[in-house]
């Protein structure tokens, strides 16, 4: 299996509820490893070129809005299937949809405060990473 690396967002809902080191016992009792981490409180451009490729979106303004309404916690998470592996923590978008047990169920109130975020693919987790952690090593070594 690939050791791989992957891009996570605690968004400011989850933030303001006081459960990241509940979502980070989740990583790691999956096996992922915090391999780098900040909190930061994002800027409109910052939000706006991260969330860039939604930007023809209908939702693209409110989410933006949301994301910059406070402190959010950005992570590289390292691991075997890491990209996967995360996304399956994190559950389905709609929390309503998400499955029994995944953070999304857990903590997110709705599709827009929906708790966190995660790459999807290996190429969007390279341009994730190296987009909040400049200069790092976007592939597991
Ligand atoms: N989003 C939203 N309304 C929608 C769809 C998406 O507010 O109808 C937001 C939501 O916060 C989501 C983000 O846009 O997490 C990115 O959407 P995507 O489809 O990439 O979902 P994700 O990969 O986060 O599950």
């Amino acid at each position: 299996m690939a050791i791989e690396r992957t891009l996570s967002i605690i968004k400011p809902d989850a933030v303001a509820k006081n459960v990241i080191g509940k979502i980070y016992q989740r990583f790691e009792d999956a096996g992922l490893k915090i391999v780098a981490s900040k909190m930061v409180h994002l800027s409109e451009r910052e939000a706006g070129q991260f969330y860039a490729v939604h930007k023809e979106r209908p939702f693209f303004k409110d989410l933006v809005s949301f994301m910059i309404s406070g402190p959010v916690m950005i992570q590289a998470l390292e691991g075997e299937n890491a990209i996967a592996t995360n996304r399956d923590l994190m559950g389905a978008t709609d929390p309503k949809k998400a499955a029994p047990g995944t953070i999304r169920a857990d903590f997110a109130d709705s599709i827009d405060a929906n708790a966190v975020h995660g790459s999807d693919a290996p190429e969007t987790a390279a341009v994730e990473i190296a987009f909040f952690f400049p200069g790092m090593n976007v592939y597991a070594r």
